[in-house]
């Protein structure tokens, strides 16, 4: 039978036990930051010198409190934040992997573009691009326009398009994106983290 302060065959020492939090707090009692354990103080020298922001998950509308650490304008981390109600310094897979949404090596910089029946895909410039999905729209809009409905009642609408937005998205943004698809003539405006 292992004797109490060792594990298996092999006593614990002491400093050991003084990094368990509770055993540490009491061994350094009064002792101020020397009583942190060992984890707090690697997690204290890697945010050390680390611009600190306070910030709002982007993924879903729960909205966790974020902590964002960066070094001259460079993201370094980010993490829950223990002072937001909602939280309380805890983030879900999506949220503790949200770094990636700026620096993930595979994100990608270049508009993609694989044309019908192509196999492949092609870079495209922006301007290019945009130009390409305009006039997209416009057409759509136009094919899928209605004067009036079934029962004869005057809609000016459009069935040609419909917009779904990602949770991603921020109130700003999702505020101009109902005003321009509904200028369109859009009515069916929808987002996903309303689902
Ligand atoms: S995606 Fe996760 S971390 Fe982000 S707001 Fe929603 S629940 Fe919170």
């Amino acid at each position: 039978m292992p004797s109490p302060g060792s594990r298996g065959s092999r006593p614990r020492s002491f400093a050991a036990l003084r990094d368990l939090p509770l055993i540490g707090r009491v061994a350094d009692w009064g002792m101020g930051p020397s009583s942190a354990s060992r984890r707090t103080r690697r997690a204290g020298a890697r945010i050390a010198g680390l611009k600190v922001t306070e910030s709002i998950c982007p993924f879903c509308a729960v909205g966790c409190g974020q902590v964002v650490y960066t070094r001259d304008g460079e993201l370094v981390d980010i993490e829950g934040n223990p002072r937001s109600p909602i939280n309380q310094g805890t983030l879900c897979p999506k949220g503790s992997a949200s770094r990636q949404l700026v620096q993930q090596p595979g994100r990608l910089t270049k508009v993609r573009y694989r044309a019908p029946r192509a196999t492949e895909w092609q870079e495209l410039d922006l301007e290019v691009a945009m130009d390409m999905i305009a006039q997209r729209v416009i057409d759509a809009r136009e094919h899928g326009w209605q004067d009036i409905d079934h029962h004869g009642h005057r809609v000016d609408r459009t069935l040609g398009f419909a917009h779904l937005g990602g949770a991603t998205l921020d109130y700003e943004e999702n505020y101009l994106i109902k005003k321009g698809f509904t200028a369109m003539g859009a009515v069916q405006i929808e987002n996903q983290a309303r689902i």
